[in-house]
């Protein structure tokens, strides 16, 4: 290990180097002999000409390639004598490969075996392990027998931060937390995006508090003032799905337009979240380091159980797999760096639902539908004009209340025409159920009157009022009603004179 913690110049750059493996690129290599390319090699930074100082400096770039090669070719060894069947993940490997690494440039900068006139520079030394790195990783990954079954790109993340940390020369504490901080956000992250659709929800609690109606009448104003008729198709065909669509745009409206201190609704709600499991945490980190642990895995084990006493975030034992394997000595060191890990966690966590907005965000589950669906009850629309039925029981036909509507429509709204001339029906369907006329159903003709014959569960009261509303719509629309039922639009003589008289908000004040 000695040998692997040896200080590189500068961190920083070593680490800004060290991304997650391109994927594409890697697995493309069938072996690490011949994938490092002359032109990756610096005269300045990669090596120093220390015997015969007019080298020429082509030859010896080129000569690092070979060195470069032979020390791929002891790894390449290395991965083969691991086969190509299901590997059980030993941290061994990490520590041989990243071995072999370096103590080849060791030896070569001795030159006790060697003739060639250059040292190799830290910084080749740390060219060579990204590449090794990211070709061990993306190795590892598609070989490795998971222990704890997570997904192949989660295994990837914790085998990069594997090789990444021991090549930093990270101690067993820093190493630990930071598997720690790996198995421990992702379950706060499942969490919190769990409880972050009912926080929403809340948010727009009171447009559904108030019932059926009053959200129909905010879908009706909403709609009139965009005077967008495929809208209003959209409402007349399924009224239901577009409640549910309509409630769901103003809740991600609500949570990411809504600012306080220019954070979003949705990232205070989240932040609280995340803050309130972190301090549960926080604590039982302290609680769960006392004199009676003797070892990583006693620790693990007493801070799992202590959590889950607490029932703010439920872990399992096995996401801590890494974290109990390390050799961490002194549990008191480790305690005070995963208290700082914890403040880490918290800036990865903030910054990730930070970055949400309403276009990205991915509700685990439809904030609304839930309680959509008991608030809407029953999705029956008028047989006619297609008004929702106003009940809000599923089964109020099976409990005796037949299908009522609030109001109705002119019969146009919900397609009805007239059959020979193909002109809509203006008139309104509470209106028709007193006279004498006739509708047309399964190719027969019926009295309106009648309506009971093929609609028994449908009660619609005979009556002349009229929504303004509606009239509204069907007067402005008239076109496009017609040619969403492929109907033909009405003689002018058919619409009463006062009809066309009704202005937008005249329409929106009476409803
Ligand atoms: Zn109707
Ligand atoms: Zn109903």
């Amino acid at each position: 290990m000695t040998l692997l913690q040896q200080e590189f110049p500068s961190d920083a750059e070593f680490v800004g180097q060290l991304g997650l493996p391109n994927t594409e690129t890697y697995r493309s290599y069938n072996q690490l002999v011949g994938t490092i390319d002359v032109f990756l090699i610096s005269t300045r930074d990669h090596f120093i000409v220390v015997f015969e100082p007019d080298s020429p400096p082509e030859k010896c770039r080129n000569q690092t390639v070979e060195v470069a090669n032979h020390i791929f070719q002891k790894i390449d060894t290395k991965f083969a004598e691991l086969g190509l069947t299901d590997i059980q993940f030993d941290l061994t490997y990490v520590h041989e490969i990243l071995e072999i690494v370096v103590s080849n440039i060791s030896e070569h900068n001795l030159h006790l075996n060697n003739t060639y006139k250059f040292d190799l520079l830290p910084k080749f030394q740390a060219l060579i392990m990204i590449h090794v790195i990211n070709y061990a990783t993306e190795f590892f990954s598609r070989r490795i027998k998971v222990p704890c079954k997570p997904q192949t790109d989660d295994y990837k993340t914790t085998a990069w931060c594997y090789f990444k940390n021991i090549a930093r020369g990270e101690t067993e504490d820093v190493i630990a937390c930071g598997f720690f901080n790996a198995a421990v956000v992702k379950v706060i992250e499942e969490q919190v995006s769990e409880l972050l659709p009912m926080e929403a929800q809340g948010s727009v609690q009171g447009i559904l508090s108030h019932g059926k109606q009053t959200l129909i009448k905010r879908i009706l104003i909403d709609l009139a003032e965009k005077e967008d008729f495929m809208q209003y198709k959209a409402f007349i065909r399924d009224p239901y799905t577009f409640a549910e669509k309509w409630i769901l745009e103003l809740t991600n409206r609500k949570m990411f337009e809504e600012h306080t201190d220019d954070v979003s609704l949705y990232a205070q709600l989240a932040k609280k979240q995340v803050s309130q499991i972190l301090n549960e945490l926080g604590n039982i980190v302290i609680k769960a380091t006392d004199d009676r642990n003797a070892g990583m895995s006693s620790w693990v084990e007493t801070f799992v159980t202590q959590n889950n006493e607490c029932n703010t975030l439920a872990l399992s034992k096995d996401i801590f797999v890494h974290v109990e394997n390390r050799n961490v000595t002194n549990l008191q060191t480790f305690s005070h760096a995963l208290t700082e890990e914890i403040e880490e966690m918290r800036r990865r966590l903030f910054s990730i639902y930070e970055h949400d907005t309403a276009v990205s965000v991915q509700w685990i589950t439809n904030p609304v539908s839930e309680i959509l669906d008991k608030l809407w009850g029953c999705l029956d629309l008028c047989v006619f004009c297609k008004e929702p039925c106003m009940m809000t029981s599923k089964d109020h036909v099976m409990e005796g209340k037949l299908h009522e509507c609030v109001q109705h429509r002119p019969l146009g709204i919900g397609g009805y025409r007239k059959s020979a001339s193909e002109k809509m029906v203006v008139d309104f369907c509470s209106h028709k159920v007193s006279g004498d006329q006739k509708y047309k159903h399964n190719n027969e003709s019926w009295l309106y009157k009648e309506y009971k014959e093929n609609f028994p569960d449908w009660e619609i009261p005979p009556s002349s009022d009229t929504s303004k509303y509606w009239i509204w719509v069907m007067c402005k629309f008239q076109n496009e009603l017609a040619e969403m039922y492929n109907m033909k639009i009405p003689d002018t003589e058919d619409i009463p004179e006062h009809w066309t008289s009704y202005t937008k908000q005249i329409a929106i004040d009476s409803l």
